[in-house]
C-alpha cells in the first residue's frame, strides 16, 4: 500500500509528537510513524521537570517559549497536562558552585528570566524540612514548573489526529529513500511506502540509525538513567530540587497526586541503550533524598525504572536540516527533551514550513562547533 503526506514524522516521543501538531495546525497532512507505542521511549521515563535555568543563549530563549505554551497547553489541547509552576531550585554547597550559579544567573536574567540567588535560609523557607548543613544558598527560579510527559504527548498526538492527520503505531521506518539528494518516501516494516517531500527525523536515542538510511551521521549517544517514585505524602514543598554534588540527585514533589518522583546522574555515566534497573540506584537514591529532607525518612518507594538520555556532543539538541533536502532532524535532547518539546515542536514546524523559523535554531546545528558545552545539565 502507499500513500502520501506532506511530512512524515518517525518517532511517537514529544519531539515528534509535538511537530506533528505544529505542522497539522499550519496545514501539513501529517502521518507519523511510531514502532511501538506513543512514550514507549525515552518520553514515557522521563519525570516532567521543566526549566529556563541554562547557560546557552539558545536554550534560554527556547525554554522561555516552551514555558509560555505549556502555561496555555491545557487550552490548547483541550485537556490538563498537569502543568504546575512551582520553580526550580539548584543548591550550592560551596563557594565553586555558588559562583557558577551566580554566573548563570546573570545570563538568565539578561533575557528577563526571574531568576535570583537566595541564601540556604531562604531555601529552607521554600523548602520545609530541607537540611541545610553546609549549605551556601540556591539558584532559584518560580516560573519553572513541571508537567505530565504522557497527557502532553497523547494531547498532541490526538491533536494531530483532530486535525486531519494520521498516527500509526506499531509501525517502523525501515528505509527512507533518496532521489537524486532529495528525500522521496519512507518504507515500513508492513512494505507500506509513505511518499512526502518532508521527512522528519524524531527517533530520539535511535535517530543515528534513521540518519544513516540516508547516509547522514546523527553524533547522539545513549546514557541510562534511573528514575524512582514514592508513596503519595501530604504536601510538602513545591520546587523541583536539585544537589549537583556528585553524589546529589534532583526530585519533586507530583503537584496533583503527592507522590515524589526523582533521579541522579550516575558517577561514572553508564552508556549505552540497556535500561535495566540497578540494586545501587535503589539503595543510594533514597538515602539521598533523605539527607537532604530527612522528613523522607520512613516513606515507601513504589516503583524504580530507567531510561535513556540521547545526548549530543555539547549536551544542547540537535535540530534543523541536513544535507539531505526534505531530511530534518530533531533529537539529542541530551536529557532535556520533554521541557523543549513544545517549543523544539513548534520551531522545527516553522522551519519545515516556511523555511524560517521565528527563533533561528543555528545554535543547534548538526555542523555546529560542539566545544562549548552547556553548564546547566
Ligand atoms: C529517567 C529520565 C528522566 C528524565 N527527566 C526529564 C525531565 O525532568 N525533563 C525533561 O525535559 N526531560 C527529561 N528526560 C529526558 C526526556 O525524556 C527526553 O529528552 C525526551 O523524552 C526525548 O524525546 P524524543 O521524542 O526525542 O525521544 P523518544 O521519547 O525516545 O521518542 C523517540 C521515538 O522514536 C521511536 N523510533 C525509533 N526508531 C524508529 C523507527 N525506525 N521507526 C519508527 N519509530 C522509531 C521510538 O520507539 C521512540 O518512541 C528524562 C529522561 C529520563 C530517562
Amino acid at each position: 500500500m502507499s500513500k502520501t503526506a506532506d511530512t512524515v514524522v518517525i518517532g511517537g516521543g514529544i519531539i515528534g509528537a509535538a511537530t506533528g501538531y505544529y505542522l497539522a495546525k499550519m496545514g501539513h497532512k501529517v502521518v507519523l510513524l511510531e514502532r511501538d507505542f506513543p512514550c514507549s521511549g525515552s518520553t514515557g521515563r522521563c519525570i516532567g521537570g521543566i526549566r529556563a535555568q541554562f547557560t546557552h543563549d539558545l536554550s534560554i530563549r527556547v525554554m522561555l517559549e516552551s514555558i509560555r505554551i505549556f502555561s496555555k497547553l491545557g487550552d490548547e489541547l483541550g485537556q490538563s497536562v498537569e502543568w504546575h509552576q512551582g520553580g526550580y531550585l539548584f543548591l550550592a554547597f560551596d563557594l565553586e558552585r555558588k559562583k557558577a550559579f551566580l554566573d548563570a544567573i546573570r545570563i538568565q536574567q539578561g533575557y528577563g528570566l526571574n531568576v535570583e540567588f537566595i541564601s540556604a535560609d531562604k531555601c529552607g523557607q521554600i523548602v520545609p524540612g530541607l537540611d541545610q548543613e553546609g549549605l551556601v544558598g540556591g539558584a532559584y527560579c518560580p516560573t519553572d514548573g513541571q508537567a505530565d510527559p504522557f497527557k502532553v504527548t497523547y494531547g498532541y498526538l490526538a491533536g494531530i489526529k483532530r486535525l486531519g492527520g494520521e498516527v500509526l503505531v506499531r509501525t517502523e521506518v525501515k528505509q527512507v529513500r533518496v532521489r537524486r539528494g532529495r528525500v522521496v518516501s519512507v518504507v515500513t516494516d508492513k512494505g507500506d511506502e509513505i511518499f512526502a517531500p518532508n521527512i522528519l527525523n524524531a527517533a530520539g536515542c535511535w535517530a543515528d540509525d534513521v540518519g544513516k538510511m540516508v547516509g547522514v551521521e546523527i553524533p547522539v549517544k545513549a546514557d541510562r538513567h534511573e528514575s524512582l517514585v514514592t508513596e503519595s505524602v501530604e504536601r510538602l514543598f513545591d520546587p523541583m530540587l536539585v544537589d549537583y554534588r556528585s553524589d546529589g540527585c534532583y526530585f519533586v514533589q507530583h503537584i496533583g497526586t503527592g507522590h515524589f518522583i526523582g533521579c541522579y546522574t550516575p558517577v561514572p555515566l553508564v552508556p549505552g541503550l540497556q535500561i535495566d534497573s540497578s540494586d545501587e540506584f535503589i539503595t543510594e537514591m533514597p538515602r539521598r533524598m533523605v539527607r537532604l529532607v530527612p522528613k523522607l525518612g520512613g516513606v515507601k518507594v513504589l516503583r524504580q525504572w530507567a531510561g535513556s538520555y540521547g545526548m549530543s556532543p555539547d549536551g544542547s539538541p540537535l535540530c534543523g536540516k541536513t544535507p539531505v533536502d526534505g531530511f530534518y532532524v530533531a533529537s539529542g535532547m541530551s536529557g532535556h527533551g520533554f521541557m523543549f518539546g513544545p517549543a523544539i515542536g513548534k520551531l522545527m514546524a516553522e522551519l519545515i514550513v516556511s523555511g524560517e523559523p521565528s527563533l533561528p535554531l543555528d545554535q543547534f546545528a548538526l555542523d555546529r562547533d560542539f566545544s562549548k558545552a552547556e553548564a546547566m545539565k
